[in-house]
């Protein structure tokens, strides 16, 4: 079979922490505001919007431990902490009620940002695919099944650089809980077994540089770790 491909297809796969078992990733989704600190910081949404999502590409995953390089066509390369959900299974219109079975575990990811990119894409009304979805965009921690920590809906969220906190928040301060988030986005997709959902950062986003340490933590769920390297030229 496999002889049969033109081009070989690549699996991308998150570690299951407890398990030698590995979580291959169909989609990357994000949602765009879920804090009012964040939304407050950044002056760009009324409070009261419903959520909106968008997606980066599979293989912008990257591992815990990794080198992000500092990516092409941006002076203003950012980090926002956030928590992900993984799903073990999917569906169409999924009711809020319904939506927890979907779960299969969490972790700790970061939703890496050209902020310059993101600003020129929202003064024009151009995509945001050049601020989002780039290479090495969607570094993720390994994850942690509902076996292990149940659903946490409380819990310290921070980001540190080089060992100072930059961001800190609280999942019970998300605008739109995992269930909910879950339903809204069955209502625009059909989400299957194997998606990944990013859920939104709290207020502190800001700049990297290369030869940082990022480090992201969210109380049960983990821990990340990237380090930005060189340009990317
Ligand atoms: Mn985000």
């Amino acid at each position: 079979m496999s002889d049969r491909f033109v081009v070989a297809p690549t699996v991308h796969a998150l570690p299951v922490t407890g398990s030698s078992d590995l979580f291959a990733v169909r989609r990357i989704y994000c949602v765009g505001r879920n804090y009012l600190d964040h939304i407050r910081e950044m002056k760009e949404a009324d409070e009261r919007d419903p959520p909106f999502f968008f997606q980066k590409p599979t293989d912008a995953l990257v591992q815990n431990d990794a080198t992000v390089a500092y990516p092409m066509d941006t002076q203003d390369f950012q980090f926002e902490i956030e928590l992900v959900v993984a799903l073990k299974a999917g569906g169409r219109r999924i009711p809020v009620e319904a939506a927890e079975a979907t779960i299969f575990g969490y972790a700790v990811g970061l939703d890496m940002t050209r902020r310059d990119r993101q600003r020129e894409a929202r003064d024009r009304s151009l995509a945001w695919e050049m601020g989002k979805s780039f290479d090495q965009s969607a570094p993720c921690s390994a994850l942690f099944p509902v076996s292990a920590v149940g659903h946490p809906k409380s819990g310290s969220i921070t980001l540190s650089v080089n060992g100072q906190e930059r961001q800190r928040g609280d999942l019970s301060q998300l605008i739109w809980n995992v269930p909910e988030i879950i339903s809204k986005l069955s209502h625009q997709y059909e989400l299957k077994a194997g998606d990944l959902i990013y859920t939104g950062t709290p207020a502190g986003v800001g700049p990297v540089v290369p030869g940082d340490t990022l480090v992201g933590e969210i109380d049960r769920v983990g821990r990340l770790t990237i380090t930005i390297g060189p340009e990317d030229k």
